[in-house]
């Protein structure tokens, strides 16, 4: 698995990223950055939600390291285009996350308000300008904004512009910019307006695309169990009891760990396979057959083992623990909502994996509704061992965008254990889609 540090970014970067609270790259990150970091053009097939934002943003960053200068006035070394005031004030805020410890200039023009403190802004220069189009052409045509220095372009959300009737601006500014920078578009969908736009734009581009992660994590509702690590074992027997759980795929991170727990279930009662790279093709096959055929009700597996798996009718996911990235988590749970069916998912999370479980709920922008069942005391030495670094962070993390409400050692607890596989709400959606046009 690709890790921040090997992709090449320079230390004072990786320092914000781990502020941010970012443990490893999303599958956009891990995929485009390298390439940008050789100066190639990317076209990116992503949503929102997939941490495209860090993608483009950390490469540009980068480059400014790399040779700082200082920005000529009515100029930006890079610029960002987006449809909406919102996305184009966000990505403004993404670069000053990640940018937090070298201070890059960052500035936001957008239409609807007064064209004066945008002119002084633009008249000290920037190192990185994010826009709307129209307010932008607006400042080409007065001549304070020069586009012919700008080193690297990026069209965010390059479909939503079309919606918005962006193309003819866009190839405007296109169009007075040098041809030797590197450009960027991203867009969640590939209409032919935005083909021929990005055949138009683009110099041999590398190609990255990445499934929809929030749009899948919509529709499995979901819930996390916050366990003590050695509780699992009995936790997952006790979900086990539910009956509606006919057709249940549990996740382990290891080999062993699918072995181990395919045999504590089949002692139970709890008629279970493991299927892992360790397996032979015909044992495989076989408890993916019985599997299939309704014979076993629970298939035990690794990431890698179930990524060939396609059975309709999967009731539940049960993470027995949670995988090393968000995109993982999104492509399990989507195992039992096939087919537009809607499916549930179960996470059995322990102290060490409540990372992850944060990772995960930043990428998919979902609050997930969680029931502590873990020991006192183990809240107990939580809250006393997590309270002041919880606070800093708190504190860094009011910086971005999505609104969170509860923090480590602070979730709701219920005064008596609440039953297993019961209760699950479908995740509230936490990103607005309404759009201001800028
Ligand atoms: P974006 O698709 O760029 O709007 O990002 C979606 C959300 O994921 C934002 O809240 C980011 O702060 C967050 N995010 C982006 N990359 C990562 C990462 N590698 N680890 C954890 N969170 C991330």
């Amino acid at each position: 698995m690709t890790k921040f540090s090997d992709l090449g970014l320079a230390e004072i970067l990786l320092r914000a990223l781990s502020h941010e609270g970012y443990e490893t790259p999303t599958s956009i990150q891990s995929q485009a950055i390298p390439f940008l970091m050789q100066g190639r053009d990317l076209l990116g097939i992503a949503q929102t939600g997939t941490g495209k934002t860090a993608a483009f943003a950390l490469p540009i960053l980068e480059r400014l390291l790399q040779d700082r200068r200082r920005p000529v006035p009515f100029t930006a070394r890079a610029l960002v285009l987006a449809p909406t005031r919102e996305l184009a004030a966000q990505i403004a805020d993404s670069f000053r996350a990640y940018g937090q410890f070298m201070r890059p200039s960052v500035g936001v023009i957008v239409g609807g308000v007064s064209h004066r403190p945008q002119i002084d802004m633009l008249s000290r220069g920037l190192d990185v300008l994010v826009a709307t189009p129209g307010r932008l052409l607006d400042h080409m045509t007065t001549g304070r904004f020069k586009p012919a220095t700008t080193e690297v372009l990026v069209l965010d959300e390059a479909d939503h512009m079309l919606d918005l009737g962006f193309i003819v601006p866009i190839r405007q500014i296109v169009a007075k910019l040098a041809k030797n920078r590197q450009t960027l578009l991203f867009s969640a969908t590939m209409p032919k307006e935005i083909a021929g736009l990005a055949a138009d734009m683009l110099r041999d581009p590398a190609h990255v695309s990445v499934t929809p992660v929030a749009t899948t994590a919509e529709r499995v509702a979901q819930q996390v169990f916050l366990v003590d690590g050695g509780a699992k074992r009995e936790m997952l027997l006790e979900l086990m009891q539910d009956s509606e759980i006919s057709r249940a795929i549990v996740f382990t991170r290891t080999k062993r760990g699918a072995d181990r727990v395919a045999q504590h279930l089949d002692v139970a009662g709890v008629g279970a396979e493991a299927i892992h790279g360790n397996k032979s093709q015909s044992q495989r096959q076989r408890a993916l057959e019985g599997f299939r055929k309704g014979r076993t009700r629970v298939l035990v597996a690794t990431d890698i083992a179930a990524r060939g798996i396609d059975v309709d009718g999967v009731t539940h996911v049960v993470n027995y623990e949670l995988p090393d990235t968000p995109e993982a988590y999104v492509h399990r749970i989507g195992r039992t909502a096939r087919a537009g069916a809607s499916g549930q998912a179960i996470s059995l999370c322990d102290n060490g994996e409540r990372p992850l479980l944060r990772a995960i709920e930043k990428v998919t922008r979902q609050t997930l509704p969680v029931t502590d069942r873990r020991l006192q005391d183990s809240r107990a030495n939580e809250r006393s061992e997590e309270a002041p670094r919880g606070a800093k962070k708190q504190a860094l993390r009011s910086r971005n965008a999505s609104p969170r409400s509860r923090r480590d050692g602070a979730r709701p607890e219920p005064k008596s254990p609440a039953p297993a596989g019961r209760n699950m709400k479908r995740a509230p959606k936490s990103r607005g889609t309404d759009r201001a046009r800028g």
